[in-house]
C-alpha cells in the first residue's frame, strides 16, 4: 500500500485538480467534515493514510447547534487539531440555573465553557484536515454508499472506493442507513428547536431546568449574539414550536423577528454497534450525544479520531474488515459514560423527582458546582462513582445538595 505520509508530499496537481483528473485510490473515505469526520481524516492522515474528506457542504455552513464547548470537548479538539484561535470562543463563566423565568440560582466563577458559532469552528477543524493532507471534496453530496463495498458515489456521478469507509454523516446519517436500513430509533431520538438572536451576548449563560419535560433550555452567549434553545430526549411534542414562543417571549424575544429551526437530536440511544467491518460511524452518526447535557462534539471529535485509529491498524495488520472490533475496543469508555449517563437522566429529569432536583439546585452550593462540573465536563459520570452516584440519588431524593437543609420551596417538574 502506498502511502502520502502526513499530505505534504501529496502532488501539487492533485490538490488542484484532483476534482477534475481521475480521483486517486485512497485508504479511507470520511463523509462528512463536522467534527467527527474532521477529526478522524487529519487523524489518518497523520496515521500515513490517503483520506479522501467528502461534504455536501461547501464550508463555512452553518449546523444547527448551541455551539457550547465544553472544557473536555476543547481539549479534545486541541488535542487533535491543535491550539484553536480564541477568536472562535466566547468564555463563559457566569451561569444561572431557572425554572421558567424563576432563578434558581447564579454561579459566578463557573467552569469555563467555551462558546463558539458552529459555521466558524468547523470551518476551523476541516480547514486543519485539508492542510494537513485530507483530500477535499467538500460542496460534493455523496449520493449514494455501498459501505461495505467501499464504494460511495457523489451527486456529480464520481465514485470513490477505499477498503475503509467512516461515515461521519451527522444525525441521518446516510451511512447508517445504508448499513441498517436507518440511521436513528424514531421512538428513542431527540429533537431542539433553536434561534440565533444577534447583538450583545448578555450576561449569563441560562439552564432553565423545565423548559421541557424530558430537556432543558438554554441561552448561550456568544460574540455577536446569543442562542437560544429547548431540546431533550424524547421530545415528541407537537406543542414544542408554540412552547418555544412563549419561551423566548419570557425572554424578550419576540419568536416574529427570528429564526426558528429544528434538528433532530441523538441522544436517546446510541447505535449499539457502530459500523459494520471495514464501515465504522462517528458522532452523531453513532448516536454519540449525552441525554442530560445535549453535548455531542466532545464525543464527535474523539469517536472520529478513534475510529481512524482502528482504520490504521486494520490498514496496517492486512485486515480492513477487523476494524470495527478495533473501533469498538477503543470506545467502550464512551459507551460506558453514555450508559450511565441515561441511567441518571432518568432520575435528573423524572417528573416526580425533578421538584427534588431543583430545590437541591437551589439551596447548595457545593450541588450547583458539581452539576455544573458534569455539564461543562469538568468531571466525569465515571467519577460519580457508584457510591456517590447512590449518595447523589439520596440527597436528590431527600431535596438537598450537599448536606445543606432545604430552604427553599423550589416546585415546577
Ligand atoms: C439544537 C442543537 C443544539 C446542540 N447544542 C450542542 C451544544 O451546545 N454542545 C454540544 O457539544 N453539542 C450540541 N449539539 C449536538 C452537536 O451539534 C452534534 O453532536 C455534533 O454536531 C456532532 O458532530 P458530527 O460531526 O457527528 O455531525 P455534524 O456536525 O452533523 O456533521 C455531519 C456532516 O455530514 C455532512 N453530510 C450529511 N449528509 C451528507 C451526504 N449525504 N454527503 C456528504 N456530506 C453529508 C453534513 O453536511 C455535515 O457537515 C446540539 C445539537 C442540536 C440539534
Amino acid at each position: 500500500m502506498r502511502h502520502w505520509g502526513n499530505g505534504r508530499d501529496l502532488p501539487d496537481w492533485h490538490r488542484r485538480f484532483g476534482l477534475i483528473l481521475a480521483p486517486p485510490g485512497f485508504d479511507v473515505l470520511v463523509i462528512g467534515a463536522g467534527p467527527a469526520g474532521s477529526a478522524a481524516a487529519i487523524t489518518a492522515v497523520r496515521a500515513g493514510l490517503r483520506v479522501a474528506l467528502i461534504d455536501k457542504a461547501a464550508f463555512p455552513r452553518d449546523k444547527l447547534c448551541g455551539g457550547g464547548v465544553t472544557a473536555r470537548a476543547h481539549g479534545y479538539a486541541c488535542a487533535v487539531f491543535g491550539d484553536l484561535p480564541a477568536g472562535l470562543f466566547h468564555i463563559s463563566r457566569t451561569v444561572r440555573f431557572s425554572n421558567g423565568t424563576e432563578t434558581l440560582a447564579r454561579l459566578e466563577q463557573a467552569p469555563a465553557i467555551y462558546m463558539t458559532m458552529r459555521a466558524g469552528f468547523d470551518a476551523a477543524l476541516r480547514a486543519r484536515a485539508i492542510e494537513a493532507g485530507a483530500v477535499d471534496y467538500c460542496g460534493h453530496r455523496m449520493a449514494h454508499c455501498v459501505p461495505d463495498a467501499g464504494r460511495v458515489v457523489l451527486a456529480d456521478g464520481r465514485v470513490l472506493t477505499a477498503p475503509v469507509v467512516i461515515g461521519a454523516d451527522g444525525v441521518h446519517s446516510a451511512v447508517a442507513r445504508a448499513l441498517f436500513g436507518r440511521a436513528f430509533d424514531p421512538a428513542t431520538i431527540g429533537f431542539a428547536l433553536e434561534a440565533e438572536v444577534p447583538g450583545g451576548p448578555g450576561p449569563d449563560t441560562e439552564l432553565d431546568m423545565t423548559a421541557l419535560p424530558w430537556g432543558y433550555g438554554w441561552v448561550f452567549p456568544k460574540t455577536g449574539g446569543r442562542t437560544l434553545g429547548i431540546g431533550g430526549v424524547s421530545v415528541q411534542d407537537k406543542d414544542l414550536r408554540p412552547r418555544f414562543h412563549d419561551w423566548l417571549r419570557a425572554r424578550g424575544v419576540d419568536p416574529a423577528t427570528v429564526k426558528i429551526k429544528g434538528h433532530h437530536l441523538p441522544s436517546g440511544a446510541s447505535n449499539a454497534v457502530p459500523g459494520r467491518g471495514a464501515v465504522l460511524l462517528a458522532g452523531d452518526a453513532a448516536g454519540l450525544v449525552d441525554p442530560i447535557t445535549g453535548e455531542g462534539i466532545g464525543w464527535a471529535i474523539l469517536s472520529g479520531q478513534l475510529a481512524a485509529e482502528a482504520a490504521a491498524e486494520a490498514l496496517a495488520a492486512g485486515a480492513p474488515q477487523t476494524a470495527l472490533r478495533r473501533y469498538q475496543v477503543r470506545m467502550r469508555p464512551i459507551r460506558a459514560e453514555l450508559v450511565r449517563a441515561r441511567l441518571l437522566a432518568r432520575l435528573v429529569y423524572h417528573p416526580l423527582l425533578q421538584p427534588r432536583l431543583l430545590r437541591a439546585l437551589a439551596s447548595s452550593d457545593h450541588f450547583q458546582r458539581r452539576y455544573l462540573a458534569l455539564l461543562a465536563g469538568e468531571m466525569d459520570y465515571a467519577d460519580l462513582g457508584p457510591r456517590r452516584l447512590v449518595s447523589v440519588v439520596l440527597r436528590v431524593l431527600r431535596g438537598r445538595g450537599g448536606g445543606t437543609r432545604l430552604d427553599a420551596t423550589g416546585g415546577g417538574g
